[in-house]
């Protein structure tokens, strides 16, 4: 029988799809590394963890993000199951939390609710380096209450989750959109600024429809005109210009360092009062690493009860490579710390127990297998990272014995079988 007739026609090689791409350890074990510090640091601060559905009705995101946003009308993965639903894969986890928060009536319990949530998130970009369709956020959420001290907490949480990791370089960019009181008469001052510009014809549709997100353009023609535009923070009503003082009173106090950009606007549509971006300054076009915001009105579009929030969202992927950018990529962990080396048949039937005893015990242990003889199983041993080799001959069993080999010294010794796992893990201490 020939090979193809064994195994029927060669298929093509699949890759992951466009814009998404694959950890795989021994970097995988950062990237668990990172998501854990950020999410200690809001355990540490009483957030909780909520698990939702990748996948919500559309609704949930039409009208939590925002039907004028871009992630709404060009970027969503939206499609009908078989039931007739309209689903979307979750752009981003805020609206998705704030939905669960409505339906589980968690408003009507202690407040601020305080949660926390990690995934995947999908967005049909123009994919390029630190963009993608498929990427990983920790999202934070205080809802419930409109306290100036949450929105200094959640900024400097971020700080903290950054400093946690290890990153210094980035910028915490901070600004404040007003609310439903002085925003609409603002708006007005913009679109009316904005009609008198040279623009084309997409961007003045977004003066129409947007006028805030013009500000945004990062395009030199368009930043250039709007160069003098009327600034939100110029026209913020008493109570959010008490609200913007306060926040930025008690970052002070806490030590946290901002700077003011009356332009932040960022992409989604529920934001008001305090809004703020982390901004690394290595990163290029991609540098925005986090960054969130107050949102007094998505409660209430989702059906709530008519409240506030305030949140953020850090991509773990974009602090990934931050972290590479200043050159601070942690040094990976070996995988193993021991490798249990069976030579011949009777060795082999003991070494998965042996190996299973020392995982038990907490040692991380792996072995040899496919019947690799001597030279073989060493090499796996030493490419497993592992301090210690387990060798287990035909008469170290007989014997009662392993020889336990260093595999930085080279310097090896017989153990009783039986003081194995205590001698292992005093070594390893
Ligand atoms: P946003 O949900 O748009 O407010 O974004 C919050 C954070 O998520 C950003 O600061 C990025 O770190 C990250 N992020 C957003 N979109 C992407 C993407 N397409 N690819 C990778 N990271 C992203």
């Amino acid at each position: 029988m020939s090979d193809s007739e064994r195994t029927g026609p060669r298929l093509d090689r699949l890759s992951a799809p466009k814009g998404t791409f694959d950890t795989l350890p021994p970097e995988s074990a950062t990237f668990l590394a990172v998501r854990e510090e950020i999410t200690r640091t809001l355990r540490l601060a009483g957030y909780g963890y909520v698990e939702t559905p990748v996948f919500e009705d559309t609704a949930v995101f039409r009208r939590g993000v925002g039907e004028s946003t871009d992630v709404v009308t060009k970027e969503m993965y939206t499609f009908t199951d078989r039931g007739g639903r309209s689903l979307t894969l979750r752009p981003e986890l805020t609206a998705g939390l704030v939905r669960a928060a409505i339906e589980h009536n968690l408003y009507a319990g202690q407040l601020p609710v305080k949660l926390y949530s990690v995934g995947a998130n999908f967005r049909y970009e123009q994919p390029q380096a630190g963009r993608y369709r498929h990427f990983t956020q920790v999202d934070a959420e205080a809802l419930g209450l409109d306290d100036p001290t949450l929105d200094a907490e959640m900024v400097a949480l971020g700080v903290q989750a950054f400093d946690a990791v290890g990153l210094g370089d980035y910028t915490t960019e901070l600004n404040s959109l007003g609310d439903r009181t002085c925003r609409p008469a603002y708006r007005e001052k913009l679109r009316d600024f904005l009609r008198g510009l040279s623009l084309d014809e997409q961007t003045r549709q977004r003066v129409e429809v947007n006028p805030l997100r013009v500000l945004d353009d990062k395009r030199p023609g368009v930043a250039a005109q709007v160069a003098g535009a009327p600034l939100m923070v110029d026209h913020l009503c008493a109570g959010c210009r008490a609200h913007y003082d306060a926040v930025r009173d008690q970052l002070a106090d806490l030590g946290v360092r901002w700077v003011e950009n009356p332009t932040l606007v960022r992409g989604l549509d529920y934001y008001t009062r305090t809004t703020f971006e982390y901004v690394h300054n290595r990163l290029g076009a991609q540098a925005s690493i986090g960054g969130g915001g107050r949102y007094d009105g998505l409660s209430a579009q989702l059906g709530g009860p008519d409240t506030s929030g305030i949140g953020w969202a850090i991509g773990v992927d974009r602090t990934l490579l931050a972290l590479a950018a200043e050159g601070l990529a942690p040094k990976q962990p070996p995988r193993v710390a021991a490798f249990v080396v069976p030579l011949g048949d009777a060795a082999r039937r003991r070494a998965l127990p042996l190996a299973t005893e020392l995982r038990q015990a907490g040692v991380a242990t792996d072995l040899a297998f496919g019947g690799k003889g001597l030279k073989g199983a060493m090499r796996s041993a030493d490419r497993s990272g592992a301090r210690y080799a387990v060798i287990l001959g035909e008469r170290d069993i007989a014997d009662g014995v392993a020889q336990l080999k260093d595999l930085g010294s080279g310097a090896q010794h017989a153990v009783p079988l039986g003081d194995l796992v205590t001698t292992l893990k005093e070594k390893l201490s």
